[in-house]
């Protein structure tokens, strides 16, 4: 690990100006940021421990009633607080499961929301500075194009990057159609945001080096789950290699809302297989108005994959996907 300075923020506008400072990184629970430090595939010079916010900030740790009816998690809530939260478990099922199938208890009580959300992927070759990757080095190469890229993603590539977004919840929040609040340094000072959340992340394209709309200094203080009242039938199912421990292969988040036999909404997105957490607006569309069964599902599942661009290895991801979905669609709709 490379020698870095360490401060300790108190103050929300002050760590915004100090995370701005080129070569800072934000750290919280820690729990992806210290493994990459010691890889040296992070390299910050400064390093600004957020943690002490939750004194000055207490919103920015905790889960709050919004007046619309809608639930807000603060940026620096842990992982298993919102797991166990009772109106989360009772109101969106679908936010607790994927926080539960994430991370061991242990990871789960150090990481918090936004921490999760940002995390970075997986890749092999991204963890092995030996390797190319132009998300690490950008203009090096993707060592996975031709390498091994089993887990990789099918939805959203490009030449230059197929790595896959590795958040169980960012794909819950994705479904939802969650709304994520900054506060970040602007050209007229230090100001709040709103962004939503299927617009945080970004595909890789030809930067994939960029992987959200965030500027240097920003931080995530809360995220928004909207009014659902369909929400409480919601699921996250997520398919795996191990059940212990391991990141999707593929997993889908739903809710339904349904209404004599037929379905009046939907809420659909996919995990395991696309670059950003893949919100499906062709499933949910296909879904709208149909009549709940096994050909409805499947057409939707059909919906959700068009366009995917699997390598070899990741072939067997268009199918399982849909498998997934459909599955999940089926339980949450007995
Ligand atoms: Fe790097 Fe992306 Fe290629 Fe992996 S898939 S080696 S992260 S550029």
């Amino acid at each position: 690990m490379r020698p870095f300075d360490y401060s300790r923020a108190t103050d929300l506008d002050a760590a915004v100006r100090s995370g701005a400072v080129p070569a800072t990184r934000f750290v919280a629970g820690g729990t992806t940021l210290v493994d990459l430090m010691k890889l040296e595939v992070e390299t910050p010079a400064h390093l600004v421990d957020i943690n002490p916010l939750r004194a000055r900030e207490p919103i920015m740790s905790a889960v709050t009633e919004l007046p619309d009816g809608g639930l807000r998690l603060g940026g620096l809530a842990h992982m298993s607080d919102v797991a166990w939260n009772a109106r989360v478990r009772e109101r969106y099922p679908l936010v607790s499961q994927s926080l539960l199938l994430a991370a061991s208890g242990q990871v789960r009580n150090m990481a918090t929301m936004a921490g999760n959300v940002l995390q970075r992927t997986r890749c092999p070759y991204f963890r092995d500075v030996a390797s190319a990757c132009n998300k690490r080095e950008p203009g090096s190469g993707c060592s996975a194009l031709q390498g091994f890229n089993r887990t990789h993603a099918i939805l959203g590539t490009s030449e230059h990057c197929i790595a896959v977004h590795p958040s169980d919840l960012a794909v819950a929040l994705a479904a939802l159609d969650a709304t994520v609040h900054v506060r970040g340094a602007g050209v007229n000072g230090v100001s709040d945001r709103r962004i939503p959340f299927t617009r945080l992340h970004a595909m890789p394209g030809n930067h994939p080096e960029r992987e959200t709309v965030l500027a240097p200094g920003d931080v995530i203080t809360a995220i928004d789950l909207p009014p659902l009242p369909f929400g409480k039938r919601s699921t996250y199912l997520k398919v795996r290699d191990r059940t212990s421990f391991a990141f999707a292969l593929a997993s889908a988040a739903v809710a339904l809302d349904l209404r004599d036999g037929m379905i009046h909404d939907a809420r659909v997105a996919l995990g395991g297989v696309g670059t950003v957490p893949w919100k499906s607006r062709e499933a949910e569309k296909a879904l709208f108005g149909k009549r709940v069964g096994a050909e409805t599902f499947r057409m939707a599942a059909r919906e959700a994959v068009r366009g995917a661009r699997p390598t070899k290895q990741n072939a067997f991801k268009v199918a399982l996907v849909q498998r997934t979905l459909v599955r999940a669609l089926t339980e949450v709709s007995a």
